[in-house]
């Protein structure tokens, strides 16, 4: 038996990295998933392509900072599958900047996004899970925890769906509505997030943040989108079913020393 036969997953920012690996991995466990993201095109062509292996999935446009676009996305999710089991919180943005240059617009757009997207999942997730119970899980980033010099709004804002989330999970766990909320920590993965990042600066500076991401890693290397949704996947499963409001670090060891 699939550990997640007869459940519905919705998947936020699922078009590309982290979100698409996780959206295959859910269905590869027997799970219908809504992949939602902001880009229609490539939202597109990642269900497609996960129809093509035969994966129960359908794509649903979604901007997670609107509230509106929730609401539409959730009764997607519900018309997909019947109900709503698994909600994954991973869209989010890093835009670069320091305490000093951080734009105000830059703030609001990183707050809006990582933080108030997560928030109006979580609430209007609960409110469609309540009554059948089901799982929450969020990604935040090991910058939720270290600071880093140029990602002030990242590191606020993903610092935020850390403590959000163990509020939530123990309102959850005390109101009885069997609904499990817990928070993932990704070091550095190879995704488009990352390419983006780096390809925003010079070369040099670059090589020299690759290089240093990977000295500083005890695993030696960055991670692959896969190897996070894995653990996303094993905390969606009834095998996690005593673990709520919990930070799970998926680092190669970053944080350890
Ligand atoms: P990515 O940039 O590769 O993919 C993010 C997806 O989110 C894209 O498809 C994008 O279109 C979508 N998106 C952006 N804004 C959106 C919005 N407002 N509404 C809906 N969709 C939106 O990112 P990734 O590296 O796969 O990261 C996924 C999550 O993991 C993010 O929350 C990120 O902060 C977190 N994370 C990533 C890393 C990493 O090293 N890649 C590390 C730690 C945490």
């Amino acid at each position: 038996m699939k550990r997640l036969a007869n459940r519905t997953c919705l998947v936020t920012g699922a078009a590309e990295g982290i979100g698409l690996a996780t959206a295959k991995r859910l269905a590869e466990e027997g799970s219908k998933v809504l992949i939602t993201d902001i880009d229609p095109k490539k939202g597109s062509v990642a269900a497609e392509q996960l129809i093509g292996q035969g994966l129960h999935v359908r794509f649903f446009e979604h901007d997670v900072a609107d509230r509106a676009a929730w609401e539409r996305a959730i009764n997607a999710a519900r018309d997909f599958g019947g109900c709503l089991n698994v909600l994954v919180n991973n869209a989010g943005i890093a835009i670069s900047g320091n305490i000093e240059n951080c734009s105000l617009e830059d703030w609001q757009r990183t707050l809006k996004v990582n933080l108030d997207g997560v928030f109006h999942g979580m609430q209007l997730g609960i409110s469609a899970m309540k009554d059948a119970g089901g799982c929450i899980i969020n990604l935040a980033s090991i910058e939720g925890f270290l600071g880093e010099p140029m990602a002030a709004s990242y590191n606020a804002s993903k610092g935020a769906v850390r403590i959000l989330s163990k509020s939530a999970a123990v309102h959850c766990a005390k109101a009885g509505y069997g609904i499990r909320i817990n928070c993932v920590y990704p070091g550095f993965v190879d995704t488009p997030l990352v390419a983006h990042a780096l390809a925003n600066v010079p070369p040099e500076q670059a090589l020299a943040m690759q290089t240093k991401v990977i000295s500083r890693t005890p695993l030696g290397r960055m991670a692959h989108p896969s190897e996070i949704a894995n653990v996303i996947t094993f905390l969606a499963s009834d095998q996690a079913s005593y673990i709520t409001g919990s930070d799970l670090m998926v680092d190669g060891g970053w944080t350890a020393g």
